[in-house]
């Protein structure tokens, strides 16, 4: 390997998922050197996502809708218990699903037509430091073997569930067993499957600790995945729960993408920001812990970033102290919900399927008495767990 020289940015960016591309974009739109590198040699490619996204009026504060992109709508979820008696809500027009692979490479196309330097196939291995501050970081290029540095003004971790930037700059560490969700997901092609419902299934035996989702992809598809908690999973990996699912519900269907992961299922960071470095999108554990998605949050992060690195940019102030607004943002956003959310997991890992089955029953009751949008979730869950006995005293360091 030949180290060559050393190249300036105001802002590198690691990682090109959604909160990459999107803060990249951002960034050099308001006319900063931005480079974002992504260690994958195709941007988006291999999809590790449910895909089920927000609305399309969401999407939109972030990037134009393509309908090349959009696989389907999302009008309505339904939850099954473990008995399969089942609760339903319509929400016309809540989500989309969509092809995250060229989602991802819409955005970073974004960022190409705002001036950002994007990178793929080339992995950031290290961060530069001087004087006690991060000040870049340190590059390989795939394509030919080279290594080179990138020293920035300001460095940002967007580089997923695994972030090795959080480490490196000592704001995060290691996920432990009991705060990830592993998940495996097969891209079903077939008969039979949800047109514009987003399917859950609970129930120990089935996913322990998570649940299962059938989320429809267009004509005769769907994303079918299982996420469970690895220290209750006792009968396997995400995948052997997968597999027993897919043949007991789907035998016939084809089996055309398998993919796996780690989904964190943390609280939100006490801080996501240290000298010079920020950390957004999983990195900075913006994803809901409760459901694993993060789509909207990680773009929702990229937001706020971008508002405070645009001043600290302009005023070359990127100190630890300046950037704890962005910690401050993100809270007021996103964090306690994110709060309430991982308190909510905990508790669900209590349940058994007798629980589930009544909550099940209980929320049903609930939904179908209130026929206008429900906006916040932990309310539903809360008037559940107050009528279901038993379920409540599990649920008491939630509710007080
Ligand atoms: C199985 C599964 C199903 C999911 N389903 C859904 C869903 O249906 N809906 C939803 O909203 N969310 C879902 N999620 C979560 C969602 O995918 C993440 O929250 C989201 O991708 C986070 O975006 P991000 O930009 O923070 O990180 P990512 O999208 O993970 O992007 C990080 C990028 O950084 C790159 N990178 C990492 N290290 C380096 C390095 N050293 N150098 C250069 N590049 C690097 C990676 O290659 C990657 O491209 C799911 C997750 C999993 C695992």
């Amino acid at each position: 390997m030949v180290a060559s020289a050393i190249e300036n940015a105001d802002a590198v960016i690691v990682g090109c998922g959604v909160a990459g591309g999107l803060l990249g974009g951002r960034l050099a739109r308001d006319g900063f050197r931005v480079i974002v590198l992504e260690k994958r040699p195709q941007i988006g490619v291999p999809v590790r996502c449910g895909e089920a996204a927000g609305s399309r009026q969401e999407i939109s504060q972030f990037i134009p809708i393509d309908e090349s992109w959009i696989v389907a709508e999302i009008n309505a979820a339904r939850m099954y218990a473990p008995n399969l008696t089942f609760v339903e809500k319509r929400f016309p027009g809540v989500g989309v699903m969509i092809n995250r692979d060229e989602f991802d490479q819409a955005l970073a196309g974004q960022a190409e037509n705002w001036g950002a330097d994007v990178r793929s196939h080339h992995e950031v291995t290290g961060l530069r430091w001087r004087d006690g501050r991060v000040c870049g970081v340190k590059v390989k290029r795939h394509t030919d073997k080279t290594t080179y540095d990138v020293d920035a003004r300001v460095t940002v971790g967007a580089d997923g569930v695994e972030s090795f930037v959080g480490r490196w700059a000592n704001l995060t560490g290691h996920l432990r067993a009991k705060e990830i969700h592993t998940a495996a997901e097969y891209l079903l092609e077939g008969e039979g499957f949800p047109t514009d419902t987003i399917e859950i299934y609970v129930g120990r035996k089935i996913s322990p600790g998570g649940y299962v989702w059938v989320f429809p992809k267009g004509d005769r598809f769907a994303n079918v995945g299982v996420g469970v908690h690895p220290k209750m999973a006792k009968n396997g990996t995400a995948r052997d729960y997968l597999h027993r699912f897919v043949e007991g519900h789907f035998p016939d269907a084809k089996k055309r993408r398998f993919i796996a992961g780690g989904v964190s299922g943390t609280k939100p960071l006490k801080t996501m920001v240290g000298d010079g470095v920020l950390l957004v999108g999983e990195a900075g554990r913006h994803n809901n812990p409760f459901s694993g998605g993060g789509i909207m949050n990680a773009l929702e992060g990229a937001e706020e970033a971008h508002k405070v690195l645009k001043i600290g940019l302009e005023r070359d102030t990127l100190d630890n102290e300046f950037l704890r607004r962005y910690d401050k943002a993100w809270h007021n956003r996103n964090g306690q919900v994110i709060h309430r959310f991982a308190l909510l997991r905990e508790f669900f890992f209590k349940l058994d399927d007798d629980d589930m089955n009544r909550v099940v029953s209980v929320l049903d009751k609930i939904v179908s008495a209130r026929p206008g949008k429900i906006t916040d979730y932990t309310e539903v869950f809360r008037a559940a767990f107050k009528t279901t006995p038993g379920v409540l005293w599990k649920a008491r360091r939630m509710l007080w």
